[in-house]
């Protein structure tokens, strides 16, 4: 049988992450990373067998199509190009209007740039980077995997802010959740680590990267999560604030701040980076406080006890609790990160099992606490987007 492998995209505004991944195994045969775009700087860079390469971008602009031309000349001459069958984009932002994977046509194109209003940074960037690969593989078929679709099973109740309903009627501002693909992902492989079926499980999964959210997930569909209108809403990230008093917007407008640099503390100079005035890296943060570092410490603990918060509330829209699952970089790989998420959790029943929770790292799925009171458990699930996307552009051709 040949293979079946998909060109996954990640277009950003000054990057593009790329990968060409088995559809049936979820591999990586070949990933890499274009960035800096729109400077001189411009370079690409990927792996392939373990051996890391990088270039220049040494053209003057448009850095998306060239970075796409330099995967089709890289796919051509590791010799895979006639095993390509699609190409599929992951998507931040789908609106109201995309619920799942759709195969991309000029209307589904069109779609996702009016939708930039909503994702000015992440849609028009994902087009570019759609146009780009049609321009480049204009025999393939192309799909566009939604950040936001999974969360679009969310009822009313959780996706309407409470602020004048003409706010969502003439902007469309309410809740829609990101990540949705990784929860999407983890919440099949817990169900199939608990040997049930995804439809009769209850879950909170807890994504934590650089980015993180939680999201309640009863019968295998989202009913809520952290993230709402923007990804900055929440749990505290690497340099995000997450949830916050919106009357702190007013009071640094008032104190002569610009707009600008309110939204840029907060979105770039918050989180982990803010609290800690050091790194809005988690193993940064966890190697500073075994020095001592007091910023460190008060990051961790803001951290883990916003996390537990979370999870805590998202009991609320479950009808039960099989599993808490972690995944995202820091979920994956932070043992003393997620140890004292469970200590903040211990009225819910949370015994940690410690052997599990060393084992269950850099890669490795396993349970790491039980609850009797609950019957519930917590899990770590790697996390892997780019095999959902594979995945469903290949079930949907
Ligand atoms: P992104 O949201 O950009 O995809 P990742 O999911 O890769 O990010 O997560 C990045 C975060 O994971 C960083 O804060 C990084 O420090 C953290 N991380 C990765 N490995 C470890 C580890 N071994 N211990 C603690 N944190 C880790």
């Amino acid at each position: 049988m040949s293979n079946s492998f998909v060109l996954v995209i990640n277009s950003g505004s000054s990057s593009l992450k790329f990968a060409v991944i088995d559809s049936q195994t979820g591999e990586a045969i070949v990933s890499g990373l274009g960035e800096c775009f729109g400077m001189p700087e411009a370079v690409i860079g990927w792996k392939y067998n373990g051996e890391k390469t990088e270039e220049a971008i040494s053209a003057p602009d448009d850095h998306h199509q060239h970075a796409i031309n330099r995967i089709v000349k890289l796919i051509d001459t590791l010799g895979f190009t006639s095993e390509i069958v699609a190409i599929g984009h992951r998507i931040v932002h789908g609106g109201e209007k995309f619920t799942s994977t759709v195969r991309i046509d000029e209307n589904v194109l069109a779609e996702i740039e009016s939708i930039a209003d909503l994702a000015p940074l992440h849609n028009p960037a994902g087009a570019k980077g759609i146009q780009a690969a049609m321009t480049a593989f204009p025999s393939l078929p192309q799909f566009a995997v939604f950040d936001t679709a999974f969360h679009q099973s969310m009822p009313k109740r959780a996706y309407t802010g409470a602020i004048s309903s003409d706010l969502y009627t003439d902007y469309g501002i309410r809740r829609y959740g990101f990540h949705g693909t990784s929860h999407y992902f983890v919440a099949n492989e817990a169900a199939k680590m608990l040997n049930k079926s995804v439809e009769e499980c209850s879950f909170i999964s807890v994504h934590l990267g650089n980015g993180a959210s939680v999201c309640a997930i009863e019968n295998g569909q989202s009913v809520d999560t952290s993230m709402g209108f923007t990804p900055l809403s929440g749990l505290m990230m690497g340099t995000r604030c997450g949830d916050l008093d919106p009357g702190i917007i007013e009071f640094l407008l008032k104190k002569g701040w610009s707009q600008e640099k309110v939204f840029d503390a907060l979105n770039k100079k918050s989180g982990f980076l803010g609290v800690s005035g050091l790194t809005s890296d988690a193993r940064g943060i966890l190697e500073a406080m075994e020095n001592g570092h007091q910023g460190a410490r008060l990051a961790f603990e803001v951290f883990t006890y916003r996390v537990a918060k979370y999870i805590g509330s998202y009991l609320i829209p479950l009808s039960h609790l099989d599993a808490v699952i972690f995944t995202g970089g820091i979920g994956e790989n932070s043992l003393p990160i997620r140890r004292e998420i469970l200590n903040n959790l211990k009225l819910l029943g949370f015994v940690e099992d410690e052997k599990g929770n060393e084992d269950a790292r850099f890669g490795n799925a396993g349970v790491i606490a039980k609850s009797e009171l609950l019957g519930a458990v917590a899990v770590v699930i790697p996390t892997n987007e780019e095999f959902v996307i594979a995945q469903q552009s290949v079930e949907l051709l």
